[in-house]
């Protein structure tokens, strides 16, 4: 699951920290959390790897010294099947480790001693640059729009016609990553892998499920769907 349902009944983002540090990542944690974001931690690469296929975040935080394995080793796992943006903390503050971090699909690197303000301020920055560019039809930057649907990719609300639409952290997830490849043949297995994770990715069915709510939701008729395009035997196209 992604995003979380906050008080307010928005989806707030999600956050994993891969720190075996307690006084790190409860710091890191607070302040995320004081931020607007749901926060799991993780204290070594193999709780990290469990945690990010079930927790499926939208942001990590990740220590390169932890006390399994190198963190770098966990970043070369990851981006074998992820894009998530990654912010890595560490201790070393040498020239090569951040360029081998870099490298390994790093996304931002901060060395500790850092201040919690620039953490956040970054982890926001990353999810400013995750943002589709603006739509179609004139949509305004951090919104996307098609048919009369309009999704605001910052305070994570849909509207159709006007009138807010209820969407599950799963059915968003799907939605987001659809609208981020406009009018692009994503397969079977290209969403399932975003959505659920690389373990789900022949569970076919889960599709054929959430893209029906979604064109319950979104289309004007669920019946013959306008934007919502199944691709027979292949995939889904969304068309704005
Ligand atoms: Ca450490």
């Amino acid at each position: 699951m992604a995003q979380q349902h906050s008080s307010s009944g928005n989806l707030r983002p999600v956050a994993l920290i891969i720190e075996d540090e307690p006084s790190i990542r409860f710091v890191v944690s607070k302040a995320l959390q004081a931020d607007g974001w749901a926060v799991h931690e993780a204290e070594t690469v193999r709780q990290g790897l469990i945690q990010t296929g079930t927790r499926r975040p939208d942001l990590i935080i990740l220590d390169l010294g932890l006390p399994d394995e190198d963190g770098l080793r966990y970043l070369q796992d990851l981006r074998a099947w992820s894009s998530v943006p990654v912010i890595v903390l560490s201790a070393k503050d040498f020239e090569t480790d951040k360029v081998a971090a870099l490298d390994a699909g790093a996304d931002d690197y901060l060395t500790k001693p850092f201040s919690v303000k620039e953490l956040t301020a970054r982890a926001r920055a990353s999810q400013r640059r995750r943002l589709p560019q603006a739509g179609p039809g004139g949509s305004a930057a951090g919104t996307f729009n098609f048919g009369t649907v309009e999704v605001d990719l910052i305070s994570r609300t849909v509207k159709r016609q006007g009138s807010d639409v209820h969407l599950t952290p799963i059915e968003y997830r799907l939605l987001i990553t659809m609208i981020a490849n406009p009018r692009k043949l994503l397969t079977h297995a290209d969403l399932l892998t975003a959505v659920w994770g690389p373990a789900y990715s022949h569970n076919r069915e889960y599709l054929r499920v959430y893209i029906a709510c979604l064109r319950k939701k979104l289309e004007e008729n669920p019946a013959e769907p306008k934007h919502f395009i199944t691709e027979a035997s292949t995939g889904y196209r969304l068309m704005p």
